[in-house]
């Protein structure tokens, strides 16, 4: 029997948009998310503010996660994974499964909103000593300490003095695989840089960085602020290595501007972790017969012009599952696939009548 439902997997910034969507054009959106809580990695990975107007983090979520929590249309199960599915366009079987058992639904199209993970800086990249030293840190744990306003060294509480990022971490790099850019840590590191000065005036904030990927406003409305207005240090130089000396990170490598060896202290390393592929989104891949790019993310099969179109028909994809994506590009995907969606099940249904 065609449905015109239309399933969301996935609680992050692209599902609850596509929910909502769904919704506001009158059919219901059934939205299936694995954790116990939505707001996809922003909530998860507790984000401070979100870039480029610092606005707070938890205020735009829990905003987002308003406009589906009591919406008619909007079906949601929490502590829930897709587990198997048959059928095609206007016509998919799903078996969803939870802590209690499963139960089997039907809708007419699948959007996949299963998002992004971070580079794990142990991965071969163990010379930046991720895992040795307290006070190396990536831009997750960085943002926690923002959001919590403790921004102190680790090891000892203090208060740091010179603090750098390294850019890149997991990124542009042909050894491990991911050659592609993940778009948004060049803008998270100057945004974090901006909130350090903020928080600890004294406190001297260093970005060590390949080329300085800003695209769009961000170039405007953070980089420029960051070294005029907040004095953050922008380094063109590759970091090789961070050891310990004393109480203090030795970071080595090369300043390729100067074009000479570079050995410089610091207090604190935060490392500018990339994305790549969640485990859900490479899970519901197979589970949904879908393409993948070599790097895991799901292929989407219309270029420029449709970003969201899977290789099965029916099944779109929208947000960072698709490769890396910044806020606004994921909600405008949202958009795009709940148009796509909506469209699909309205033709599936006239088709059958
Ligand atoms: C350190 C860092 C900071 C960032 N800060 C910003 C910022 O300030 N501004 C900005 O524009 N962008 C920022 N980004 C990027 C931003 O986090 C992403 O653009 C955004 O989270 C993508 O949203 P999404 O919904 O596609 O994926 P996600 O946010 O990853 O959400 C995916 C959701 O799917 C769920 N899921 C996964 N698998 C399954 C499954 N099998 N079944 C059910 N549910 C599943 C997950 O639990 C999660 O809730 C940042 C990225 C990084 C790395
Ligand atoms: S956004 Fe910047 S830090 Fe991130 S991968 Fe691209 S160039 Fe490197």
């Amino acid at each position: 029997m065609p449905s015109q439902d239309i399933l969301v997997i996935g609680g992050g910034p692209a599902g609850l948009e596509a929910a909502r969507g769904i919704a506001d054009l009158g059919y219901k959106a059934i939205l299936v998310e694995k954790r116990d809580r939505l707001g996809g990695t922003p909530d998860e990975a507790q984000y401070a503010a979100l870039t480029p107007d610092l606005r707070n983090a938890e205020e735009a979520m829990d905003e987002m996660i308003a406009a589906v929590a009591n919406n008619e249309n909007v079906e949601i199960r929490l502590d829930s994974s897709v587990t198997g599915t048959n059928g095609t366009l206007g016509d998919f079987n799903v078996i969803v499964k939870n802590g209690k058992g499963s139960e089997k639904l039907n809708v007419g199209s699948v959007i996949l909103a299963t998002g992004f993970q971070h580079f794990d800086p142990g991965r071969e990249t163990q010379q930046y000593g991720y895992y040795l030293y307290d006070d190396v840190v990536t831009l997750v744990d960085a943002e926690k300490m923002l959001k919590a306003d403790t921004f102190v060294r680790p090891s000892n509480g203090e208060v740091p003095k010179r603090v750098c990022f390294i850019q890149c971490v997991g990124s542009r790099d042909r050894q491990i695989g991911n050659e592609y850019c993940s778009k948004v840590c060049c803008g998270i590191a100057s945004k974090q840089a901006i909130e350090i000065r903020q928080q600890v005036p004294d406190c001297r904030v260093f970005i060590f960085y390949i080329d300085m990927r800003m695209y769009g406003y961000w170039e405007n409305e953070i980089y420029w602020p960051a070294q005029e207005k907040h004095k953050v240090n922008y380094i063109k130089g590759i970091a090789t290595e961070v050891l310990q000396k004393g109480d203090k990170l030795l970071v080595r490598g090369e300043d390729t501007t100067l074009g000479r060896p570079m050995e410089i202290p610091m207090d604190m390393v935060i490392l500018s972790v990339g994305m790549e592929p969640s485990r859900g989104t490479k899970e519901l891949a197979e589970i949904f017969g879908l393409e993948k790019n070599k790097y895991g993310f799901i292929e989407t099969i219309g270029g420029a012009l449709d970003t969201v179109s899977t290789s099965v028909p029916g099944v779109f994809a929208a947000g960072a599952c698709t490769g890396p994506a910044d806020l606004e590009d994921s909600v405008a995907m949202a958009g795009s696939a709940v148009m796509k969606s909506v469209i699909t099940v309205r033709k599936a249904k006239g088709s059958k009548q």
